[in-house]
């Protein structure tokens, strides 16, 4: 599945409950599944339950950037089809101080 895929399948599926939702509340409801993420990877789940708080965070991303109007692949391969946003090599090259 390609990113275009993931949102017009987030989007058919859930796009009306999301409109009606809005920014606000979607965004809570992505900050809580990156809790779950994060729970599910400290603690040493089972890898289909890794799965599933992946595949849910990343759905709620997908949610936010269908609301927001941003084009996911479009926006990934702008900042990063270069390699690294700041060194522009792949791999990256930069301090291990740094973001990157
Ligand atoms: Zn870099």
């Amino acid at each position: 599945m390609t990113l275009p895929e993931l949102q017009t399948l987030i989007r058919d599926t859930f796009g009306a409950k999301d409109a009606s939702r809005g920014t606000a509340g979607t965004f809570m409801w992505f900050i809580e599944e990156v809790g779950e993420l994060s729970a599910a990877l400290r603690g040493n789940s089972p890898k289909d339950h890794l799965a599933t708080e992946f595949a849910d965070t990343l759905a709620w991303l997908a949610t936010l950037a269908n609301i927001a109007g941003v084009d996911l692949e479009a926006a990934v391969r702008t900042k990063y089809g270069a390699g690294c946003p700041e060194c522009h090599q792949s791999p990256c090259a930069c301090g291990a101080a740094e973001k990157p």
